[in-house]
Protein backbone atom coordinates (compact mmCIF):
# COMPACT_ATOMS: atom_id res chain seq x y z
CA UNK A 1 0.00 0.00 0.00
CA UNK A 2 2.48 2.41 1.37
CA UNK A 3 4.66 1.66 -1.99
CA UNK A 4 1.43 2.01 -4.22
CA UNK A 5 0.77 5.65 -2.83
CA UNK A 6 4.71 6.25 -2.83
CA UNK A 7 4.88 5.35 -6.81
CA UNK A 8 1.53 7.23 -7.84
CA UNK A 9 2.86 10.50 -5.57
CA UNK A 10 5.88 10.53 -8.14
CA UNK A 11 5.01 11.34 -11.09
CA UNK A 12 2.11 13.55 -9.15
CA UNK A 13 4.44 15.20 -7.66
CA UNK A 14 6.84 15.67 -11.19
CA UNK A 15 3.31 17.37 -12.67
CA UNK A 16 3.21 19.64 -9.85
CA UNK A 17 7.15 20.69 -9.74
CA UNK A 18 6.50 21.03 -13.15
CA UNK A 19 3.34 23.16 -13.02
CA UNK A 20 5.00 25.16 -10.14
CA UNK A 21 7.98 25.66 -12.37
CA UNK A 22 6.14 26.89 -15.15
CA UNK A 23 3.99 29.34 -13.14
CA UNK A 24 7.64 30.97 -11.44
CA UNK A 25 8.97 31.27 -15.27
CA UNK A 26 5.82 32.98 -16.36
CA UNK A 27 6.07 35.22 -13.29
CA UNK A 28 9.80 36.09 -13.98
CA UNK A 29 8.73 36.64 -17.78
CA UNK A 30 5.61 38.94 -16.80
CA UNK A 31 7.00 40.98 -13.79
CA UNK A 32 10.44 42.34 -16.05
CA UNK A 33 8.73 45.84 -17.11
CA UNK A 34 11.91 48.43 -17.84
CA UNK A 35 11.93 52.07 -17.06
CA UNK A 36 12.05 54.47 -19.67
CA UNK A 37 15.93 54.52 -20.14
CA UNK A 38 15.97 50.65 -21.11
CA UNK A 39 13.47 50.91 -23.90
CA UNK A 40 14.53 52.66 -27.35
CA UNK A 41 13.45 56.17 -28.32
CA UNK A 42 10.54 55.51 -30.31
CA UNK A 43 8.56 53.19 -27.45
CA UNK A 44 8.98 56.07 -24.97
CA UNK A 45 5.84 58.19 -24.24
CA UNK A 46 5.96 61.75 -22.42
CA UNK A 47 5.69 61.84 -18.56
CA UNK A 48 5.83 57.74 -18.68
CA UNK A 49 8.88 56.95 -16.86
CA UNK A 50 8.29 52.98 -15.90
CA UNK A 51 5.96 50.35 -16.57
CA UNK A 52 7.56 49.66 -19.86
CA UNK A 53 7.15 45.63 -21.94
CA UNK A 54 10.24 44.65 -23.53
CA UNK A 55 10.48 46.32 -26.76
CA UNK A 56 11.70 42.80 -28.53
CA UNK A 57 8.46 40.67 -26.76
CA UNK A 58 6.67 37.82 -28.44
CA UNK A 59 3.38 37.52 -29.18
CA UNK A 60 2.75 35.36 -26.68
CA UNK A 61 4.29 37.50 -24.05
CA UNK A 62 2.48 40.09 -25.20
CA UNK A 63 -0.78 38.20 -24.51
CA UNK A 64 0.31 37.49 -20.89
CA UNK A 65 1.20 41.10 -20.10
CA UNK A 66 -2.20 41.70 -20.19
CA UNK A 67 -2.38 40.26 -16.86
CA UNK A 68 -0.17 42.20 -15.14
CA UNK A 69 0.31 45.73 -14.85
CA UNK A 70 2.64 47.56 -17.27
CA UNK A 71 2.00 51.09 -18.56
CA UNK A 72 -0.40 49.70 -21.45
CA UNK A 73 -2.20 47.03 -19.55
CA UNK A 74 -5.39 49.22 -18.85
CA UNK A 75 -4.84 50.66 -22.78
CA UNK A 76 -5.82 47.57 -23.99
CA UNK A 77 -8.46 46.37 -21.36
CA UNK A 78 -10.32 50.05 -21.56
CA UNK A 79 -11.07 49.65 -25.68
CA UNK A 80 -10.93 45.57 -25.49
CA UNK A 81 -14.14 44.98 -23.23
CA UNK A 82 -15.78 48.01 -24.71
CA UNK A 83 -15.76 46.28 -28.21
CA UNK A 84 -17.45 43.36 -26.86
CA UNK A 85 -20.39 45.92 -25.56
CA UNK A 86 -20.94 47.61 -29.13
CA UNK A 87 -20.52 43.96 -30.47
CA UNK A 88 -23.43 42.84 -28.41
CA UNK A 89 -25.70 46.14 -29.53
CA UNK A 90 -24.37 45.70 -33.49
CA UNK A 91 -25.92 41.74 -32.93
CA UNK A 92 -29.15 43.05 -31.10
CA UNK A 93 -29.76 45.31 -33.86
CA UNK A 94 -28.88 42.97 -36.53
CA UNK A 95 -31.03 39.79 -35.21
CA UNK A 96 -34.07 42.28 -35.14
CA UNK A 97 -36.45 41.18 -37.44
CA UNK A 98 -36.01 42.91 -41.23
CA UNK A 99 -33.00 44.53 -39.68
CA UNK A 100 -30.94 43.96 -42.80
CA UNK A 101 -34.01 43.94 -45.47
CA UNK A 102 -35.30 47.57 -43.67
CA UNK A 103 -32.95 50.02 -45.99
CA UNK A 104 -33.41 52.72 -42.62
CA UNK A 105 -31.19 50.46 -40.32
CA UNK A 106 -28.29 50.38 -42.76
CA UNK A 107 -26.41 53.31 -41.61
CA UNK A 108 -26.88 52.05 -37.96
CA UNK A 109 -25.61 49.20 -38.68
CA UNK A 110 -22.55 50.54 -40.44
CA UNK A 111 -22.09 53.02 -37.44
CA UNK A 112 -22.06 50.25 -35.31
CA UNK A 113 -19.96 48.01 -37.07
CA UNK A 114 -17.28 50.93 -37.36
CA UNK A 115 -17.68 51.29 -33.19
CA UNK A 116 -16.70 47.55 -32.63
CA UNK A 117 -13.65 47.83 -35.09
CA UNK A 118 -11.86 50.91 -34.10
CA UNK A 119 -11.49 49.90 -30.04
CA UNK A 120 -10.70 46.21 -31.30
CA UNK A 121 -7.99 47.34 -33.87
CA UNK A 122 -6.63 49.66 -30.88
CA UNK A 123 -6.65 47.19 -28.25
CA UNK A 124 -5.08 44.54 -30.60
CA UNK A 125 -2.34 47.79 -31.50
CA UNK A 126 -1.65 48.01 -28.27
CA UNK A 127 -1.04 44.41 -27.37
CA UNK A 128 1.26 43.83 -30.32
CA UNK A 129 3.16 46.98 -30.61
CA UNK A 130 5.83 46.26 -28.30
CA UNK A 131 7.13 42.77 -30.62
CA UNK A 132 9.33 45.02 -32.40
CA UNK A 133 9.92 48.68 -33.65
CA UNK A 134 8.30 47.76 -37.40
CA UNK A 135 5.41 46.16 -35.78
CA UNK A 136 4.59 49.05 -33.30
CA UNK A 137 4.44 51.24 -36.55
CA UNK A 138 2.26 48.74 -38.44
CA UNK A 139 0.09 48.12 -35.56
CA UNK A 140 -0.48 52.07 -35.10
CA UNK A 141 -1.17 51.86 -38.66
CA UNK A 142 -4.19 49.41 -38.67
CA UNK A 143 -5.21 51.67 -35.45
CA UNK A 144 -5.04 54.88 -37.33
CA UNK A 145 -7.55 53.25 -40.28
CA UNK A 146 -10.37 51.72 -37.76
CA UNK A 147 -10.44 55.37 -36.54
CA UNK A 148 -11.13 56.51 -40.16
CA UNK A 149 -14.04 54.21 -40.68
CA UNK A 150 -15.44 55.38 -37.69
CA UNK A 151 -15.54 58.62 -38.65
CA UNK A 152 -16.92 57.53 -41.95
CA UNK A 153 -19.21 55.42 -39.70
CA UNK A 154 -19.97 58.14 -38.23
CA UNK A 155 -20.75 60.53 -41.54
CA UNK A 156 -23.11 57.88 -42.55
CA UNK A 157 -25.60 57.66 -39.80
CA UNK A 158 -25.37 61.40 -39.71
CA UNK A 159 -26.47 61.37 -43.16
CA UNK A 160 -29.27 59.50 -42.51
CA UNK A 161 -30.56 60.19 -38.89
CA UNK A 162 -29.03 63.42 -37.64
CA UNK A 163 -29.24 66.39 -40.56
CA UNK A 164 -31.61 69.16 -39.65
CA UNK A 165 -34.58 69.97 -41.53
CA UNK A 166 -33.16 72.06 -42.76
CA UNK A 167 -30.62 70.70 -44.83
CA UNK A 168 -31.97 67.40 -45.63
CA UNK A 169 -31.60 67.15 -49.14
CA UNK A 170 -29.48 70.21 -49.95
CA UNK A 171 -26.47 70.22 -52.24
CA UNK A 172 -24.29 69.80 -48.81
CA UNK A 173 -26.49 66.36 -48.40
CA UNK A 174 -25.17 65.79 -51.44
CA UNK A 175 -22.26 65.67 -51.20
CA UNK A 176 -21.76 65.00 -47.72
CA UNK A 177 -20.78 61.15 -47.87
CA UNK A 178 -18.72 61.13 -50.96
CA UNK A 179 -16.83 64.32 -48.99
CA UNK A 180 -16.77 62.04 -46.11
CA UNK A 181 -14.95 58.98 -48.14
CA UNK A 182 -12.42 61.10 -49.37
CA UNK A 183 -11.79 62.50 -45.29
CA UNK A 184 -10.98 58.77 -44.61
CA UNK A 185 -8.44 58.26 -47.14
CA UNK A 186 -6.59 61.56 -46.78
CA UNK A 187 -6.76 60.92 -42.69
CA UNK A 188 -5.43 57.56 -43.31
CA UNK A 189 -2.48 58.49 -45.33
CA UNK A 190 -1.96 61.56 -43.04
CA UNK A 191 -1.96 59.53 -39.65
CA UNK A 192 0.39 56.52 -40.91
CA UNK A 193 2.25 59.71 -42.71
CA UNK A 194 3.03 61.17 -39.02
CA UNK A 195 4.58 58.02 -37.97
CA UNK A 196 7.59 57.95 -40.66
CA UNK A 197 7.08 60.26 -43.41
CA UNK A 198 6.97 58.57 -47.13
CA UNK A 199 6.98 54.63 -48.15
CA UNK A 200 10.45 54.29 -50.31
CA UNK A 201 11.00 58.20 -49.91
CA UNK A 202 11.66 59.05 -46.40
CA UNK A 203 11.36 55.64 -44.62
CA UNK A 204 14.76 55.01 -42.92
CA UNK A 205 14.18 54.07 -39.35
CA UNK A 206 17.17 55.52 -37.76
CA UNK A 207 17.98 59.04 -39.15
CA UNK A 208 15.44 60.62 -41.44
CA UNK A 209 12.00 62.12 -40.52
CA UNK A 210 10.35 59.99 -37.94
CA UNK A 211 8.17 60.56 -34.84
CA UNK A 212 11.44 60.62 -32.90
CA UNK A 213 13.06 63.22 -34.93
CA UNK A 214 10.43 65.51 -34.88
CA UNK A 215 7.79 64.50 -32.06
CA UNK A 216 5.79 67.72 -32.42
CA UNK A 217 5.12 67.68 -36.05
CA UNK A 218 4.30 64.24 -36.10
CA UNK A 219 1.79 64.87 -32.98
CA UNK A 220 0.35 67.98 -35.10
CA UNK A 221 -0.05 66.32 -38.12
CA UNK A 222 -1.87 63.46 -36.37
CA UNK A 223 -4.09 65.53 -34.08
CA UNK A 224 -4.80 67.17 -37.76
CA UNK A 225 -5.42 63.78 -39.29
CA UNK A 226 -7.91 63.09 -36.79
CA UNK A 227 -9.53 65.87 -36.07
CA UNK A 228 -10.70 67.97 -39.64
CA UNK A 229 -12.98 64.25 -40.68
CA UNK A 230 -14.58 64.54 -37.30
CA UNK A 231 -15.45 68.47 -37.56
CA UNK A 232 -16.45 67.64 -40.74
CA UNK A 233 -18.67 65.16 -40.18
CA UNK A 234 -20.26 67.43 -37.52
CA UNK A 235 -20.79 70.97 -39.13
CA UNK A 236 -24.54 69.35 -39.72
CA UNK A 237 -25.02 68.68 -36.47
CA UNK A 238 -22.81 71.52 -34.95
CA UNK A 239 -25.24 73.64 -37.16
CA UNK A 240 -28.20 72.45 -35.66
CA UNK A 241 -27.12 72.61 -32.08
CA UNK A 242 -25.31 75.88 -31.66
CA UNK A 243 -26.07 78.27 -34.89
CA UNK A 244 -29.63 77.31 -36.21
CA UNK A 245 -32.72 79.18 -35.15
CA UNK A 246 -36.12 79.38 -36.86
CA UNK A 247 -37.38 76.68 -38.40
CA UNK A 248 -36.16 73.58 -39.94
CA UNK A 249 -33.70 73.27 -37.09
CA UNK A 250 -34.83 69.53 -35.40
CA UNK A 251 -34.48 70.60 -32.25
CA UNK A 252 -35.80 67.06 -30.27
CA UNK A 253 -34.90 65.42 -27.13
CA UNK A 254 -31.54 63.54 -28.91
CA UNK A 255 -30.23 67.01 -29.02
CA UNK A 256 -29.03 67.19 -25.07
CA UNK A 257 -27.61 63.69 -25.64
CA UNK A 258 -25.68 64.85 -28.43
CA UNK A 259 -23.94 67.92 -26.55
CA UNK A 260 -23.17 65.12 -24.22
CA UNK A 261 -21.42 63.47 -26.59
CA UNK A 262 -19.24 66.84 -28.37
CA UNK A 263 -18.57 67.99 -24.89
CA UNK A 264 -16.99 64.08 -24.56
CA UNK A 265 -15.41 64.24 -27.65
CA UNK A 266 -13.59 67.47 -27.32
CA UNK A 267 -11.99 66.53 -24.19
CA UNK A 268 -11.11 63.09 -25.36
CA UNK A 269 -9.20 65.72 -27.88
CA UNK A 270 -7.93 68.15 -24.97
CA UNK A 271 -6.25 64.59 -23.58
CA UNK A 272 -4.90 63.17 -26.63
CA UNK A 273 -3.22 66.70 -27.37
CA UNK A 274 -1.74 67.81 -24.03
CA UNK A 275 -0.87 64.42 -21.86
CA UNK A 276 -2.35 65.55 -19.17
CA UNK A 277 -1.84 64.54 -16.40
CA UNK A 278 1.38 62.48 -16.85
CA UNK A 279 3.30 65.96 -18.28
CA UNK A 280 2.78 67.86 -14.91
CA UNK A 281 3.62 64.75 -12.52
CA UNK A 282 6.38 62.33 -14.93
CA UNK A 283 6.08 58.78 -13.28
CA UNK A 284 3.20 59.72 -10.90
CA UNK A 285 0.79 57.94 -13.39
CA UNK A 286 2.84 55.31 -15.41
CA UNK A 287 0.25 52.62 -14.26
CA UNK A 288 -3.50 54.05 -13.65
CA UNK A 289 -4.31 57.02 -14.75
CA UNK A 290 -2.21 58.66 -17.37
CA UNK A 291 -3.49 60.46 -20.73
CA UNK A 292 -4.18 57.81 -22.83
CA UNK A 293 -6.27 55.80 -20.50
CA UNK A 294 -8.53 59.17 -20.03
CA UNK A 295 -8.59 59.23 -23.51
CA UNK A 296 -9.89 55.67 -24.42
CA UNK A 297 -11.92 55.81 -21.48
CA UNK A 298 -13.45 59.46 -22.75
CA UNK A 299 -13.37 58.13 -26.16
CA UNK A 300 -15.73 55.06 -25.91
CA UNK A 301 -17.97 57.11 -23.42
CA UNK A 302 -18.44 59.60 -26.01
CA UNK A 303 -19.04 57.31 -28.56
CA UNK A 304 -21.82 55.07 -26.10
CA UNK A 305 -23.34 58.76 -26.28
CA UNK A 306 -23.18 59.21 -29.68
CA UNK A 307 -24.91 55.82 -30.45
CA UNK A 308 -27.67 56.52 -28.38
CA UNK A 309 -28.14 60.44 -29.78
CA UNK A 310 -28.36 58.43 -33.15
CA UNK A 311 -30.52 56.38 -32.60
CA UNK A 312 -33.07 58.85 -30.64
CA UNK A 313 -33.09 60.68 -33.62
CA UNK A 314 -33.42 57.98 -35.94
CA UNK A 315 -36.51 56.82 -34.10
CA UNK A 316 -38.22 59.93 -33.38
CA UNK A 317 -37.47 61.33 -37.23
CA UNK A 318 -38.25 57.97 -38.80
CA UNK A 319 -41.52 58.94 -40.26
CA UNK A 320 -40.32 62.21 -41.70
CA UNK A 321 -37.26 60.96 -42.75
CA UNK A 322 -38.76 58.29 -45.30
CA UNK A 323 -40.57 60.98 -46.55
CA UNK A 324 -38.23 63.54 -47.07
CA UNK A 325 -34.76 62.63 -47.08
CA UNK A 326 -33.07 60.75 -49.80
CA UNK A 327 -33.51 57.36 -49.94
CA UNK A 328 -30.92 54.84 -47.85
CA UNK A 329 -28.86 52.72 -50.89
CA UNK A 330 -26.18 50.41 -50.32
CA UNK A 331 -24.09 53.08 -52.56
CA UNK A 332 -24.60 55.47 -49.66
CA UNK A 333 -23.99 53.06 -46.30
CA UNK A 334 -22.60 49.59 -46.62
CA UNK A 335 -20.90 50.43 -50.25
CA UNK A 336 -19.21 53.56 -48.98
CA UNK A 337 -17.68 51.54 -45.97
CA UNK A 338 -16.52 48.82 -48.33
CA UNK A 339 -14.59 51.66 -50.07
CA UNK A 340 -13.17 52.80 -47.44
CA UNK A 341 -11.92 49.76 -45.54
CA UNK A 342 -10.27 48.67 -49.18
CA UNK A 343 -8.69 51.60 -49.79
CA UNK A 344 -7.17 52.43 -46.23
CA UNK A 345 -5.96 48.65 -46.26
CA UNK A 346 -4.48 49.48 -49.20
CA UNK A 347 -2.59 52.78 -47.99
CA UNK A 348 -1.62 50.34 -44.90
CA UNK A 349 0.30 47.86 -47.08
CA UNK A 350 1.88 50.77 -48.57
CA UNK A 351 3.12 51.91 -45.52
CA UNK A 352 3.22 48.54 -44.19
CA UNK A 353 5.54 47.05 -46.66
CA UNK A 354 9.03 48.78 -47.27
CA UNK A 355 9.40 47.78 -43.18
CA UNK A 356 8.44 43.93 -43.93
CA UNK A 357 10.09 43.49 -47.13
CA UNK A 358 11.73 46.62 -48.75
CA UNK A 359 15.20 45.28 -48.55
CA UNK A 360 17.05 42.67 -47.21
CA UNK A 361 18.90 44.94 -45.09
CA UNK A 362 18.86 45.55 -41.28
CA UNK A 363 18.58 48.54 -39.44
CA UNK A 364 19.77 49.44 -35.60
CA UNK A 365 16.46 50.73 -34.42
CA UNK A 366 16.96 51.51 -30.91
CA UNK A 367 20.24 52.73 -28.35
CA UNK A 368 20.16 49.13 -27.19
CA UNK A 369 20.84 48.22 -30.76
CA UNK A 370 17.50 45.89 -31.73
CA UNK A 371 17.53 45.11 -35.20
CA UNK A 372 14.43 45.38 -37.70
CA UNK A 373 14.29 43.40 -40.39
CA UNK A 374 13.31 45.61 -43.15
ZN1 LIG B 1 -4.80 54.05 -27.80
Amino acid sequence: MFSLSLFLSQPLRAVHQGIMFSLIKLRCQTTSVLNVNQVPKAFQEDGIISGYRHPRSSATDCVLSLFQLTNETLNVWTHFLPTWYFLWKLMTVLLMEDALYDAYTWPLLVFLFSCCVYPLASSCAHTFSTMSACSRHICYFFDYGALSLYSLGSAISYSAYVFPDAWVNSTFHAYYIPVAVLNTIVSTSLSCYSRLGLPFLHYDIDESFSERQSPRLSKVLRILAFAYPYLFDNIPLFYRLFLCVGEGCTDNEANSIHVHHTLLAFLTAFLFATHLPERLAPGRFDYIGHSHQLFHVCAIIGTHFQMKAIEADMVLRQSQLLVTAPPITFNNTAGSALVCVCISLGIICLYSLPLLYGSSETHTTSAEGKKCKH
